[in-house]
C-alpha cells in the first residue's frame, strides 16, 4: 500500500529543470516512487527560463537540492555549471542525471542505459545488427553511444546533414565501427531501410498533437526490421502503428523513459524503485493514449 508523504523540515529535495517543463512525466513517476518505498523526498518541477540557468545551478546546490533530472533545452547548456561529468556523459556530450555529493554536482547520462535496458527487456540481441538512426540530437547520441560496440553497422540520418556528419566524425575517433552519416530525406530512408536490421526514430516527429505524422512511409517497412520510436507520447505513434501493421517488432520509448528515471533514483536515493509502478502512473497521466 502507498504511505502518505509527509514533507517536514527534514525532507530531501529532488527535481528536474528544463524549459517549458509542464509536460514532463518525471514528477509523478519519481513521486509516486518515493511514496511507494515511503522515503523522505519530495520530487518538483523548475521551469527555467535560459537566462537563468547558471543561477537555477548555484541556488540548486545552495538549498542542498539532492538530485536534478535536465530535460529540454538544457542537457548540453549544463555541462559546463557542473564539478564532474563522468565519462561517457562526456563523450555523448549530454547530462541528464545530476547528484549532489559533499558539495559538489556529478553528472551522469542515464539515457544510454535506460534505452540499452529497454531493448535487452525487449529481447533485441545488438549483436552483429545494421541500426538505421533518424536524428542525431541528445538521445540519438546517447543510444549510438550504448550500442556502438556491438552493432556491425550504424547509419545516422539527419535533417542538418552537418550534426550527423560531426557526430559520426567524433563517434569514428572512440570506435573502430562501420559509421555513416547522411541527409535525411526520403529516398536515402527507401534505401537505407532495405538491409537495416533495426530503425530508431530519434526525432520528435510523431509526437503529440502531430501523432499523424512520420518520417517513415509504410511502404518502406519491411516485416523483418525492428522499430523503436523513442517516442512515448502517444505511445503508439504512427510509425509503431505502420510497423505493427506490417508485420515488424516494435518498441516505444516508454520503457526507456521509466529506466532512466529509475537508474537516476536509484543514483540519488541507494533505493530500487518499482518500475511498473513509474509506468502505471505514466500511463494515466498521458494525455494521448493510443493513436
Ligand atoms: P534534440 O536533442 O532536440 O534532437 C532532436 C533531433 O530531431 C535532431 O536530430 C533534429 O534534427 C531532429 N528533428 C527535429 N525536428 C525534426 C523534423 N521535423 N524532421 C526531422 N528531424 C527533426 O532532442 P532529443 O533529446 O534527442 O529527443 C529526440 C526525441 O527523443 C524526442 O521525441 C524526445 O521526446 C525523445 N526522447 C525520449 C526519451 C525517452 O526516455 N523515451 C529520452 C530522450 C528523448 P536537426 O539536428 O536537424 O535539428
Amino acid at each position: 500500500m502507498l504511505m502518505k508523504n509527509r514533507l517536514t523540515a527534514y525532507t530531501k529535495i529532488l527535481c528536474i529543470i528544463g524549459h517549458p517543463i509542464t509536460h514532463s512525466m518525471s514528477p509523478l513517476m519519481h513521486n509516486i516512487a518515493i511514496q511507494d518505498l515511503d522515503l523522505d523526498y519530495v520530487y518538483i518541477a523548475f521551469d527555467v527560463a535560459p537566462r537563468n540557468l547558471k543561477d537555477a545551478i548555484k541556488g540548486l546546490k545552495a538549498l542542498n537540492v539532492r538530485g536534478i533530472n535536465v530535460t529540454i533545452p538544457y542537457k548540453e547548456k549544463v555541462m559546463p555549471h557542473l564539478d564532474r561529468i563522468d565519462s561517457l556523459a562526456e563523450k555523448i556530450g549530454a547530462v541528464n542525471t545530476i547528484k549532489l555529493e559533499g558539495d559538489l554536482f556529478l553528472g551522469k547520462n542515464t539515457d544510454a542505459e535506460g534505452a540499452i535496458q529497454a531493448l535487452n527487456d525487449a529481447g533485441i540481441n545488438l549483436s552483429g545488427k545494421d541500426v538505421l538512426m533518424i536524428g542525431s540530437g541528445g538521445a540519438a547520441k546517447a543510444i549510438s553511444y550504448a550500442i556502438i560496440q556491438k552493432v556491425n553497422k550504424l547509419t545516422i540520418l539527419n535533417k542538418t546533414e552537418q550534426n550527423a556528419v560531426n557526430f559520426a566524425n567524433k563517434l569514428k575517433k572512440d570506435f573502430n565501427a562501420l559509421i555513416e552519416a547522411r541527409k535525411l530525406n526520403q529516398k536515402v530512408i527507401g534505401i537505407e531501410i532495405e538491409t537495416a536490421d533495426i530503425l530508431i526514430n530519434a526525432t520528435p516527429v510523431g509526437m503529440y498533437p502531430y501523432i499523424n505524422d512520420s518520417l517513415v512511409s509504410k511502404e518502406m517497412l519491411h516485416k523483418d526490421i525492428f522499430v523503436f520510436d523513442l517516442i512515448y507520447n502517444p505511445l503508439e505513434t504512427r510509425l509503431i502503428k505502420d510497423a505493427k501493421e506490417v508485420g515488424c517488432k516494435t518498441l516505444n520509448g516508454l520503457d526507456m523513459l521509466v529506466n532512466q528515471g529509475a537508474l537516476a533514483f536509484k543514483w540519488w536515493t541507494d533505493t530500487t524503485p518499482n518500475k511498473d509502478l513509474m509506468k502505471k502512473k505514466i500511463i494515466e497521466n498521458l494525455v494521448h493514449k493510443k493513436c
